[in-house]
């Protein structure tokens, strides 16, 4: 039950400026988005690569809602950072042709945010709220309800004069998004009637987000081109998107604007990215823990300390294809550089290296 400060309180005839503060982004106000992500970003399943699985459920669940006339559970997607949780939960809209607003958990930070967003829905909107593991525990318990039996519960004024108020909502669905599925509560969690993770994609997979890109962009790109972009793309397509648009950047300024192989590994090197993706930050980490701390394991603040990066970036960005590909372990002790990260980097294992005594 949210409890609300006198300046804080809120009728239902607030709710029109209200709407007008909310921290609700639509995905065409996206700033970065309105050129080149919203462009590419596919808007159906068919054009939505790979996940098969996921997709296969999600036609079920949506037909399902469908037939039943009824709104879509809540859903929660999780996995590292450009999987396709945002991208997925947009197909869902338009495949039911519904609005999606989008927000973050750290925009919802005041009792009033999550409320007037929650007051502005209309019947059978999607409220897609990313970094969801992130919300803090009054807009968690503001949730609970709305998510439940579709009402706001909301105590206003102070000790006497307090009133409790029951405002229904309309049906909507919450699609929840995290990098840490591990941090949400579990009356959260358990509140979602889908949870779903999100796969890195093959190689396959990426070549043909790099070919689907590439037509957008009309950029000139070969099978074998796209599938050194897609090797080197971390299993992610955001990444393989951002490295499309820079070979095709060296394409045109170096070569005759065509993409083959050679031309995308010549950029790539240029670019300092690997054979496995790892740019350099990825090889910095490894090669800290080896020089420093003979391999690890070593804690993640200190890893982030030294690096000058935030822990959150090394946690979500670095580490999830690191340990995916198996260049780097999580022991309980912190982390730990794997015989295969030592081989990446062309150094030898401790063990392997010669001892005088
Ligand atoms: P997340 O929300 O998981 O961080 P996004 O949904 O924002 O990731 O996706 C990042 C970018 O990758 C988007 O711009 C989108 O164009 C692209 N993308 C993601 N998933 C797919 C997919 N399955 N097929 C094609 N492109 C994708």
């Amino acid at each position: 039950m949210a409890i609300l400060s006198d300046n804080e309180d809120i009728g239902i005839d607030n709710k029109e400026s209200l709407h007008k503060k909310n921290p609700i982004i639509k995905p065409e106000n996206i700033e970065y988005d309105k050129t080149f992500e919203n462009s590419i970003r596919p808007k159906d399943f068919d054009s939505y690569i790979g996940q098969s699985a996921l997709k296969e459920t999600l036609k079920i669940t949506l037909q399902a809602a469908r037939l039943r006339e009824k709104p879509l559970d809540h859903m929660l997607f999780y996995g590292p950072p450009g999987l396709g949780k945002t991208t997925i939960a947009g197909v869902i809209a338009s495949q039911m042709g519904v609005e999606i607003l989008i927000t973050s958990a750290p925009a919802l930070e005041r009792p009033r945010d999550i409320i007037g967003i929650l007051m502005s829905l209309k019947g059978g909107e999607i409220l897609f709220i990313d970094e969801i593991h992130r919300l803090n525990k009054v807009a968690e318990e503001i949730l609970y309800p709305a998510m439940e039996d579709f009402t706001l519960d909301m105590t206003t004024g102070k000790s006497q004069t307090a009133k409790t108020l029951r405002i229904p909502l309309p049906k909507f669905t919450l699609i929840g998004a995290t990098t840490k599925a591990g941090e949400l509560s579990s009356p959260l969690r358990d509140r979602f009637g889908m949870i779903h993770r999100l796969e890195f994609y093959t190689i396959d997979e990426l070549a043909q987000v790099v070919k689907r890109t590439a037509k957008i962009l009309e950029i000139d790109v070969t099978e074998e081109g796209a599938k050194a972009i897609a090797k080197r793309s971390r299993g992610t397509p955001r990444i393989a998107n951002r490295l499309i648009k820079r070979v095709s950047d060296f394409a045109i300024v170096k070569y005759d604007g065509k993409i083959d192989e050679v031309v995308a590994n010549e950029s790539l090197d240029i670019l300092k990215i690997d054979e496995f993706g790892l740019d350099n930050t990825d090889r910095a980490l490894l090669n800290l823990i080896i020089e420093k701390y003979d391999g690890g394991p070593v804690g993640v603040e200190t890893i982030a300390a030294a690096l000058s990066e935030d822990v959150r970036t090394i946690e979500d960005v670095c580490e999830p294809y690191l340990l995916q590909a198996g260049l780097l372990q999580r022991t309980p002790r912190g982390r730990k550089v794997s015989p295969e990260g030592y081989r990446h980097l062309g150094r030898k294992m401790p063990s392997e290296q010669t001892r005088l005594f």
